[in-house]
């Protein structure tokens, strides 16, 4: 199931660009969460742009992006997490406090992604680049939760860059039909010409997903949404793929961070815990033998 993420740079190497067709991931978050169209809508921007800062801002296998959307919408928390597992694919995995939201549309006809998310809360994002700046931490006020705005004007504040992002998923009763979004960075030396043009190509584009749909490839969309018919491809081949890396032992450890008295409570009331995974729904159980093993595990660190 792949993605396409490809890099290009537009008028003369002064204006970068990063275009993705992420219809294949959306449409994976949508089974391993069950999703409504609301919030298939809703995480599938999510995970397009995350999937975009991976590949433009990691460098290593080391580094990774938290992001956490908090609203005060009915789809509560939305948390991504990613980070490269090859200098070609970027991993993802997310999740949403409530994905069966549903709304009806706005009266443009479009799904009210702003109305689940909330247009009160902030944005938080922590980008580790181990070997290099370190962590950086940046938390802003939502503009709007429809999250394109949001993450643009995350960009503009926080990364000092002004950035064109756009993020589309469009939905039918059988899932997802298509799933992209651009994000268009002008260097320092592009002129206030050049990105007048940007602008104007932009406007007069159609959205992404409606281009997706009309069949242009990453490279024909590019060229219209910068209004260059001359941009070259610097990177192409990029992937995003959704991967959980949780273990018995993660939640173990969460177990056991409850403390003797704790564990022994639920031993007495449940005689078991079971816990799922908010990323992937794998599912855990812990049983009476195991949480008594746990418990002898925690005394001798205590020791
Ligand atoms: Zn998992």
């Amino acid at each position: 199931m792949q993605n396409k993420i490809t890099k290009f740079l537009a008028y003369d190497k002064k204006v970068a660009v990063m275009c993705i067709d992420s219809t294949n991931l959306v449409e994976e978050i949508r089974n391993i969460h069950n999703l409504t169209p609301t919030t298939t809508v809703a995480l599938g921007r999510l995970a397009t742009v995350v999937a975009m800062m991976t590949h433009l801002e990691l460098k290593d296998q080391t580094d990774n992006i938290t992001v956490q959307i908090k609203g005060n919408g009915p789809i509560g928390s939305m948390v991504a997490i990613s980070q490269l597992a090859s200098a070609k694919l970027a991993n993802l995995k997310l999740y949403a406090d409530n994905p069966y939201v549903e709304l009806p549309l706005k009266p443009n006809g479009k799904v009210d992604v702003g109305g689940a998310v909330g247009q009160q809360g902030y944005l938080n994002i922590i980008r580790q680049n181990t070997l290099t700046e370190g962590i950086y931490k940046a938390i802003i006020p939502l503009v709007s939760g429809e999250i394109a705005e949001d993450f643009t004007e995350y960009f503009a504040k926080s990364e000092q860059k002004p950035t064109a992002l756009a993020l589309g998923v469009l939905v039918n009763q059988n899932g997802v039909k298509r799933a992209g979004g651009y994000i268009i960075n002008p260097m320092p030396d592009a002129t206030d010409e050049e990105i007048t043009k940007i602008e104007e190509a932009i406007q007069s584009a159609k959205t992404i997903s409606e281009m997706l749909e009309e069949g242009l490839c990453l490279e024909e969309i590019a060229k219209i949404v910068t209004g260059d018919n001359q941009v070259e491809i610097l990177e192409q081949d990029l992937d995003v793929s959704y991967q959980c890396d949780c273990t018995r032992e993660k939640f173990e450890r969460g177990i056991v961070s409850l403390g003797k008295e704790e564990i022994l409570k639920i031993i007495e009331e449940d005689g078991k815990i079971d816990t799922e995974c908010h990323f992937c729904h794998k599912k855990y159980r812990f049983s009476e033998q195991e949480l008594k093993n746990l418990i002898h595990i925690e005394s001798h660190k205590m020791e």
